[in-house]
């Protein structure tokens, strides 16, 4: 089954982010658990949620994923920071257990200088105090860009995230395709070679989701701008290898390519559809 959806406001409720989804041909899609900065999350409505879910039975959608707000830092040195990090993110855990059997995904951190060794650890740590062994929700570590003194951009660290956590089944990885490429692994001359290293270093049983972007950027940059299918450094050709792989093409694909507005994720909805072959 090809799930493929995008990133949708989550203001209106799960119900609307379903129709939402239908609206653009997508059978899953990616939201913020709160406002993306961090602040108080609105309670969830039952009655929401069951509607909601619903709907998603009725047209079979896929697992969706939950982001969790980009401006955490769950490698902080600032104990505050870190604080805050592990209230939201335990929080945000609980709250997904009402809508059960998704993912909840989260940029690593940043170590700001104390050392990719200790970043990680304070990471396994938050996970380590924030899993629950009956809890339903699979966590995904996204995998980053190299921007400044992020973790995450090498499969070694997100290995050693891994190695760390004691629930080893509620553990996965995400792939950012803009993300990959910006990081050091080329997804477009040799697909294989980066997936076949992902298996090697992390299992590709790990690998739960995808974010379908392109990117602004060419191959290493460490800088993180996505940009719209075909109009930028990876362009189409490599997309369609990619959403095609044997390892890829049951996952749910999410775009979080720069749009204003529902009709331009629609059409890259349409592009994916199309380029998705039904049998290898
Ligand atoms: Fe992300
Ligand atoms: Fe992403
Ligand atoms: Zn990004």
């Amino acid at each position: 089954m090809f799930y493929a959806g995008c990133h949708l406001s989550s203001s209106g409720g799960f119900l609307q982010m379903g129709k939402d989804a239908l609206s653009i041909d997508a059978n899953t899609f990616q939201f913020f658990t709160r406002n993306p900065r961090g602040g108080q999350a609105k309670a969830l409505d039952p009655d929401d949620i069951k509607a909601y879910t619903k709907l998603a039975e009725e047209n079979r959608f896929g697992p969706i994923v939950a982001h969790s707000p980009y401006t955490l830092n769950p490698a902080a040195k600032d104990e505050k920071v870190l604080n805050f990090a592990y209230m939201v993110m335990e929080d945000d855990l609980m709250r997904m257990e009402q809508v059960p059997g998704n993912y909840y995904n989260f940029h690593p951190g940043s170590h700001v200088g104390q050392g990719v060794e200790a970043g990680i650890e304070k990471i396994a740590a938050l996970l380590n105090h924030i899993m629950k062994k009956d809890q339903s929700t699979i966590i995904l570590l996204e995998t980053m860009s190299g921007k400044g003194t992020e973790i995450g951009s090498r499969f070694e660290e997100l290995s050693a995230i891994i190695d760390k956590v004691r629930i080893k089944d509620k553990i996965g990885v995400l792939m950012d395709t803009c993300h990959v490429n910006d990081g050091g692994y080329d997804i477009v001359k040799d697909l294989n070679g980066v997936l076949k290293e992902f298996d090697k270093v992390i299992g590709l049983s790990r690998l739960k989701a995808v974010h379908i972007n392109d990117s602004l950027n060419p191959f290493g940059a460490h800088k993180d701008r996505h940009a719209k299918l075909g109009e930028g450094h990876i362009g189409l050709e490599a997309i369609t290898e990619f959403i095609n792989h044997k390892a890829i093409r049951n996952l749910p694909c999410i775009l979080e390519t720069p749009q204003d507005s529902l009709e331009g994720y629609k059409k890259e909805i349409a592009i994916l559809r199309k380029a998705y072959k039904e049998q290898l």
